[in-house]
């Protein structure tokens, strides 16, 4: 089983969501990671089989400035840095959307299944509220690159607007899935022109 992203960790409910399912920790063979911001990481460590693919950069980058909103240097980043694999080792079935400008190695996966039209983009940070669908430049207050976070966010609101592409966001309100209206949405302007 694959697992994409983590949550914050111990005190969560992933685990308990997983058993819900009747998945244990050593089901999990392999973790994704869109980018190793803590609240996307916490859980790592917990699954004795699975290893964890993560961008290149997105690595360098917090092993050299460790702490603060990233991974925790003394229980997630080892337990990473112990299995660690980056996404050029992707399965077949998820390909990695380069998103950097939240954090330097930010990535999207979209997850396919050929025998099924429809597709999940995992969204990562790049949206953290349906309100950006409408607002796109609206940004967030961690993003390392705002300017370049904006860039992507456009670009992918542009290019996956076809009608088969469910998107993903893991700090929507309510439900994390949904779908892109069709028409890309203006925000009111009070200017005539
Ligand atoms: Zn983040």
């Amino acid at each position: 089983m694959i697992l994409i992203d983590l949550g914050l960790g111990p005190g969560g409910m992933l685990l308990d969501n997983l058993a819900a399912d009747g998945v244990t920790p050593a089901d999990v063979d392999l973790v994704v990671l869109t980018h190793l911001h803590r609240d996307h990481v916490g859980w790592a460590g917990a699954f004795p089989r699975a290893r964890y693919l993560v961008d290149r950069r997105e690595w360098e980058h917090w092993c050299a400035h460790p702490g603060g909103v990233g991974p925790d240097p003394d229980r997630v980043l080892p337990a990473i840095a112990r299995r660690l694999g980056h996404l050029d080792q992707l399965p077949p079935g998820i390909q990695a959307v380069p998103t950097p400008g939240h954090t330097p190695g930010h990535t999207c996966l979209l997850v396919t299944d050929p025998d099924v039209e429809e597709r999940v983009l995992v969204l990562g940070d790049l949206l953290h509220t349906r309100a950006q669908f409408a607002e796109p430049h609206w940004r967030f207050r961690s993003d390392v690159d705002p300017e370049q976070a904006r860039r992507h966010r456009t670009d992918v609101l542009d290019r996956f607007r076809d009608g088969r592409t469910v998107l993903a966001g893991g700090h929507f309100t309510g439900t994390a899935f949904g779908e892109l209206p069709q028409q890309r949405q203006h925000p009111q302007t009070s200017h005539p022109d």
